[in-house]
């Protein structure tokens, strides 16, 4: 779950995303004049970039990925 790609050469930088996100986790990059998934953990998956984004840059996973822990044997 969470927030999965911004695809750069769609973004033309305007932001929205940025203002959008509710938990802080996107940030916009002076130098590249993108925005970039700075905190992903901090995602709660709400769905407002993508929903804001005018150029559907944006691709937010909603699905449970469940993560399958590495057996460990002695
Ligand atoms: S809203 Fe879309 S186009 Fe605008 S900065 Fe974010 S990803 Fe880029
Ligand atoms: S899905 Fe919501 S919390 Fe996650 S990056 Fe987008 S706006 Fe922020």
């Amino acid at each position: 779950m969470g927030i999965r790609n911004i695809d750069t050469a769609l973004c033309d930088g305007c932001g929205i995303c940025v203002e959008a996100c509710p938990m802080d986790v996107l940030r916009f990059d002076g130098q590249t004049k993108k925005a970039f998934v700075k905190y992903l953990r901090d995602c709660q998956t709400c769905l407002l970039c993508e929903i804001s984004c005018p150029v559907k840059a944006i691709y937010v996973s909603a699905d449970y990925e469940r993560r399958i822990p590495i057996p460990i044997y002695y």
